[in-house]
């Protein structure tokens, strides 16, 4: 799996917490000498450029790595994403679609205005967005329509929505009706359109989600077992080395005891 990953240049969303910075750390593992240029994105830069040290005092310097201040909600950054790259790092062969956050628990005729346009901007938006900007990389590469893949990290709540997440879950279900639309558009080609939808898993999205009341998020976990960040990258890494012809499109990982 390693040499597949040789020489190739990631870019993943969110990689400052949870499951964006273990993908990122799983990418560096699996190929630690194969000339593997990692892009982190997010908004806290200073947060990314702790997580791209860790990455070098771990696996050295066989993989490069990137920081790059992303806010994906906001079109006009996403669009001076990739010409702002330096010329070397622009040759992106797989984007992992991973930014998104839920905001708040609530009945639908409570949930506030500036939530709803969070959630749809960077969930929605900024992911089709983040796709609109790399795509032509990878169809300008190679022959058959180009080469390249797309990750995008949907979520179990888009395929079975919950009361009090309607936005959220709406959200989801829009990420896996975009990413089935993309892939059958590109079903001729080399380009590889996958989503990975996590249930449960212990990161900052519950801190996230009770705007920063940690007490709350920790509740969420209490008596549960659930998934680690470290469990969906080994997956994201996974889909990401099968040959060529091989598109695992569409996963659902949970946790044992998550009905
Ligand atoms: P975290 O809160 O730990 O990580 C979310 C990441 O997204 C952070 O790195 C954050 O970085 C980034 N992010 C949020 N908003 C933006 C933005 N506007 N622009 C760029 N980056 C942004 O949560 P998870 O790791 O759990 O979440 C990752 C993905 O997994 C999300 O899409 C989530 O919906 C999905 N998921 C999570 C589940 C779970 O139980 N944890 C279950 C199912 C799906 P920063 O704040 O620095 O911008």
């Amino acid at each position: 799996a390693a040499k597949r990953l040789r020489g190739k240049t990631i870019v993943i969303t969110g990689a400052s917490s949870g499951i964006g910075r273990a993908t990122a750390f799983e990418f560096a593992r699996t190929a630690p000498k194969n000339d593997l240029k990692l892009i982190l994105t997010a908004r806290r830069i200073d947060t990314l450029k702790e997580v791209a040290a860790k990455i070098r005092e771990e696996v050295g310097d066989g993989v490069q790595v990137l920081p790059v201040q992303l806010d994906v909600s906001k079109p006009a950054e996403v669009k001076s994403f990739v010409p702002g790259l330096p010329e070397e790092w622009r040759d992106i062969h797989v984007l992992v679609n991973n930014a998104g956050l839920v905001k708040g628990v609530a009945q639908a005729p409570h949930i506030e205005e500036e939530d709803i346009n969070t959630m749809f901007n960077t969930n929605v938006t900024g992911l089709i967005n983040m796709t609109q900007a790399i795509l032509p990389i990878f169809k300008a590469r190679g022959s058959e329509g180009g080469s390249g893949d797309i990750i995008n990290i949907g979520s179990i709540a888009g395929r079975e929505p919950y009361a009090g997440g309607s936005i959220y879950c709406a959200t989801k279900a829009a990420v896996r009706s975009f990413s089935d639309s993309l892939r059958k558009e590109l079903i001729a080609t080399s380009i590889r359109v996958m989503e990975v939808d996590p249930g449960q898993v212990e990161t900052e999205f519950s801190v996230v989600r009770f705007y920063g009341d940690k007490s709350k998020a920790d509740a969420v976990y209490a008596g549960v077992d659930p998934l680690t960040p470290d469990d969906i990258a080994e997956v994201v890494v996974f889909v990401a080395t099968r040959r060529e012809n091989v598109v695992v499109a569409d996963t659902l990982v949970f946790p044992s005891h998550q009905a």
